[in-house]
């Protein structure tokens, strides 16, 4: 592993980083080059836009170039999946990937977006998963890998409510005994919610619509998560709050897929402050992992 020379990056730089479209506003380079510093390595992380036209040409460019990872955003990661040489477990189950790790001749995919949000639940939440009643308000990507990594730690239930009744089956199936398709009222037993949908996110027709879920059904001893994390609270997160609900926002999840993506592709401990601290100057964070 090639430590940083006082000139950096340099001809010898190791490249990494993030393909997607769009990419610009990505937070990965940043966690990324927070870690390489941390760690002293001569590494380096930028952003790719790519076309969906130009992927295949782009994985091609990265055994090309020698690239060591990237990771994968919206909305290439079902695509992705099909193109690697070889899946992990957890990508193959969720038919995205997240993360390319180029390993030798060979591109892998991985889907770290699970793992890291139940290492979020566990570091800044405090939150145990195992025998706990879960509810995954959407059925989209992101829900698909929370509700099959809340399964994988041992929830007892993993309810999952979306518009759709036969999306909500299909995200549902990936929680195995644990996972069942179920209503809003399930909501008001539930020991965590998790919003896996993109209403109330900056920049969107739905930043400041009222919250997916109502706050009637929420209340103190449940854990309310928004995956979203710009803003940093979302009227979901301050409608749980005034409920006397505990809540967590998307950044931790953000942070902690990033940080298993850098394990995979350095073999090295990931310096998780060093990658807070970067995401904290990005978005100017004003509350703690989890508020009350
Ligand atoms: P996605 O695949 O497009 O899925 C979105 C889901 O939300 C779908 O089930 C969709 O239902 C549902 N939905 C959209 N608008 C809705 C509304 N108004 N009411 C009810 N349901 C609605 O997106 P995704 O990749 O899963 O991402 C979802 C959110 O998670 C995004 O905000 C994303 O930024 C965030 N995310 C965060 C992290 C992190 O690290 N913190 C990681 C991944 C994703 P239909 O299918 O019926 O439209």
């Amino acid at each position: 592993m090639s430590r940083r020379p006082t000139t950096w990056p340099s001809a010898g730089s190791q490249v990494v980083g993030v393909i997607g479209n769009p990419v610009a506003h990505s937070l990965s380079p940043r966690l990324h080059n927070a870690a390489f510093d941390a760690l002293g390595l001569d590494w380096v992380s930028v952003g790719f836009c790519v076309e969906p036209t130009g992927l295949s040409d782009a994985l091609c460019g990265i055994r090309a170039l020698g690239l060591l990872g990237v990771s994968v955003t919206m909305p290439h990661k079902a695509r992705v999946a099909e193109l690697v040489d070889r899946l992990s477990d957890t990508a193959a189950l969720l038919g995205a990937v997240n993360c390319i790790a180029h390993d030798r001749d060979e591109l892998v995919g991985h889907n770290t977006d699970g793992e890291g949000f139940v290492a979020s639940l566990r570091r800044e939440a405090r939150f145990e998963p195992a025998g706990r009643r879960c509810v995954v308000v959407g059925a989209g990507g992101a829900a698909r890998a929370v509700v099959s990594a809340l399964a994988a730690a041992g929830a007892e239930a993993v309810v999952v409510v979306a518009r759709t009744r036969a999306a909500a089956r299909r995200a549902a199936a990936l929680g195995e005994v644990a996972g069942r398709p179920g209503t809003m009222a399930d909501v008001r037993g539930a020991d965590l919610v998790v919003d896996a949908t993109p209403v109330g996110m900056t920049g969107t027709d739905t930043a400041g619509a009222p919250p997916v879920v109502d706050p009637e059904l929420l209340g103190p001893g449940q854990l309310v998560v928004d995956l979203v994390y710009d803003p940093e609270i979302t009227p979901l997160l301050s409608a749980a709050m005034a409920r006397g609900a505990s809540v967590l926002g998307g950044l931790g999840m953000l942070v902690h897929q990033a940080a298993i993506q850098l394990r995979l592709w350095t073999g090295l401990d990931p310096p998780v402050d060093a990658m807070w601290a970067a995401v904290d100057s990005a978005l100017r964070r004003k509350i703690g992992p989890a508020a009350q």
